[in-house]
């Protein structure tokens, strides 16, 4: 559905691909080891199209494309005309001084199996997943099974899932007879008696048990007691895996169309999931099955428990539920701090479009981490307080200008998430600035809807202090490695600095909304967003994109102020860098074009650059 959907998209917004025939395949790889390089970009300048190269180096091409820009991380970029090729295999030359600290990072083996999209993954299609999952709070223990449909996209006879080695394996049925598999790290490669035809629909149901282990930034899974001394037991594994507790697919770019979760905790709890709950079964043993059904696409990581004493409001907004469970406790504390769901709803409605998930509703559930976006089933714990509440000695005033205490940020940024990350998915980490870049600067959408345009510029700025421009935002891909936490803050603004390169709010809004609604619940990577925004605005952001996101530093405007004339030019990692910035001269503001080589202007007054609309540095020589 993602791809049909995708392509619809590429054939209404880039006509100009969609046109293209007798496509040709080239193979990039490194002059290090001929390794293939992933990820590599080979850019036409004429139609401001970018392709990309998948795992073994491999991109097609079509007719239409001329000359092309071939870049890649570490080596020295390659202007290229294909009529003169002699081979489809390009060599790009390795260059030990573009590899700055990101060498020094290593990748250990669960990583790679889990980060690589494999053969034994890429040969299906996720269809659905029927989780049925038993908790015991007093053993923290739990035992299930996860009914796993998927299509055959070739014959074959193995696929790969995931568990964490920790949990056992009791069984894998396959027309109720069990299957051989082998277990590596977390993976498992699971083989069938005969291979499976392309196209056939197939359905596996894996038995597990054992006790997960909390572990990494938000616990994965963990067993807690409320303020009142009740249990309470949370999921959140973004980063981690969600394999820490179930079985599944565990990888970004394959989703299933639909879920349920059969959930059975002791009869004194209540479990909250997503979707919409469609049963509440006693069971005799003193539990209760409570069955979630979400009808959306949803990412892994987004699958999740909540356990505990948890009470119910609620309200809507048009078609849209909006549904809050809080502990008993906090209800009125909570009753008084979601007031600002709904105008946050109308807010992000008005700029991203539609509520992407409206079938399976939208909720708040409290948690006793700072939150986390799970698909229609947003986790909050921010203390029912405005501004980002990660402890005593730490101010709640997040960006440090004053803005952040006029809302709750766990509220408006995981909320944000249910367009960025939820609705558009990058395929890999390593464009994860797609997620976390875009929903910080969602943040400053609601704060520019709410309490105005200064108040956003100030807001975006205020993450300036955050940024750390250690390594570039994109990262290694395939390698289960979530980049720097400059794709947050360095993300919003470098979004913020094309909005005033657009300079034409109408257009930046309706382009905007476009890019949100056209690529609605589907996968992309950073050149697909390329691709959007060239074709949309009519411009060529190659070289902008590459500066902000393949490389560590922000351009450097270098300025020499002289008696009544001011000359200025680009100081940057990508050559030919073009970017147009505002100015102010003499109080009028004017847009200077500054490239690599000096220009001059006359200034009959002050002179200054308008930073805070364009993330740059500025340099008196
Ligand atoms: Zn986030």
């Amino acid at each position: 559905m993602k791809l049909a959907q995708f392509l619809l998209f590429i054939f209404f917004y880039l006509p100009s691909i969609a046109s293209y025939a007798n496509l040709t395949e080239l193979t990039i790889v490194s002059s290090k080891g001929k390794q293939a390089i992933e990820g590599a970009i080979v850019y036409d300048k004429k139609s401001r199209v970018g392709v990309r190269t998948d795992l073994k180096g491999k991109v097609l091409l079509d007719s239409g494309m001329k000359v092309v820009q071939i870049k890649a991380k570490y080596h020295k970029p390659q202007l290229l005309s294909l009529a003169e090729l002699t081979s489809n295999t390009i060599v790009m030359q390795h260059d030990e001084k573009l590899l700055v600290a990101e060498q020094k990072l290593s990748y250990p083996k669960k990583n790679k199996l889990w980060g690589n999209y494999s053969e034994y993954r890429a040969n299906n299609d996720l269809l659905s997943y029927d989780l049925s999952i038993k908790v015991d709070p007093d053993k923290k223990y739990i035992s299930g099974n996860n009914k796993i449909r998927f299509k055959m996209l070739k014959a074959d006879n193995m696929i790969q899932l995931d568990l964490y080695q920790n949990l056992d394996i009791d069984k894998i049925l396959y027309n109720g007879k069990p299957l051989k598999y082998e277990r590596e790290v977390n993976t498992v490669y699971i083989s069938f008696p005969k291979t499976l035809t392309k196209d056939a629909i197939e359905e596996i149901d894996f038995h597990y048990s054992g006790y997960p282990k909390a572990t990494g930034r938000f616990g994965c899974f963990t067993f807690k007691k409320d303020s009142l001394g009740k249990h309470w037991i949370n999921t959140a594994c973004q980063g981690t895996g969600s394999m820490v507790w179930w079985p599944n697919k565990d990888q970004q770019p394959d989703e299933v169309e639909n879920m349920i979760m059969r959930v059975s905790v002791p009869s004194d709890l209540k479990n909250i999931s997503n979707g919409r709950l469609i049963q509440t079964n006693i069971l005799a043993n003193g539990y209760t099955e409570y069955v979630w059904q979400t009808l959306n696409p949803i990412n892994n990581y987004s699958v999740s428990l909540n356990i505990g004493n948890y009470v119910h409001f609620g309200e809507t907004l048009g078609r849209l539920t909006l549904d809050y469970y809080v502990l008993e406790q906090d209800l009125d504390k909570a009753k008084r701090q979601f007031k600002q769901a709904k105008p946050m709803m109308v807010s992000y409605q008005k700029y991203f479009g539609e509520y992407p998930f409206i079938e399976d509703g939208y909720k708040l559930i409290q948690a006793p981490y700072t939150g986390m976006e799970h698909q229609s089933a947003v986790t909050y714990g921010n203390g029912f307080k405005n501004g980002y509440n990660r402890g005593a000695d730490v101010s709640a005033d997040w960006t440090g200008v004053g803005i952040s205490l006029k809302f709750d940020f766990i509220i408006i940024h995981e909320t944000g998430h249910e367009w960025f990350g939820n609705s558009l998915t990058s395929y890999d980490f390593s464009d994860s600035w797609i997620h976390e870049g875009w929903c910080t600067y969602a943040e400053a959408v609601y704060v520019e809807d709410q309490f105005g345009y200064d108040d956003a510029i100030k807001y975006i700025n205020g993450y300036k202090s955050k940024v750390e421009n250690k390594f570039p935002m994109i990262g290694q891909p395939s390698v289960a490695h979530w980049p720097t936490s400059d794709i947050y803050f360095k993300g919003t603004l470098f979004i913020n600095t094309l909005r005033h390169i657009v300079n034409d709010d109408d257009k930046w809004w309706s382009g905007v909304k476009a890019y949100t609604t056209g690529f609605k619940k589907s996968h992309l990577y950073t050149v697909d967003v390329l691709n959007f925004f060239n074709q949309y605005f009519d411009e060529d952001f190659e070289k902008i994109f590459d500066q902000y996101l393949y490389f560590n530093n922000i351009p450097t405007l270098e300025v020499s102020k002289a008696e009544g004339q001011v000359r200025y030019r680009w100081q940057s990692d990508v050559d030919g860098f073009n970017m147009p910035i505002d100015a102010k001269v003499g109080g009028d503001k004017i847009r200077l074009y500054p490239n690599n080589t000096w220009q001059t202007i006359s200034t009959p007054g002050d002179f200054s650059v308008l930073e805070e609309l364009f993330y740059i540095n500025v340099k008196e020589v």
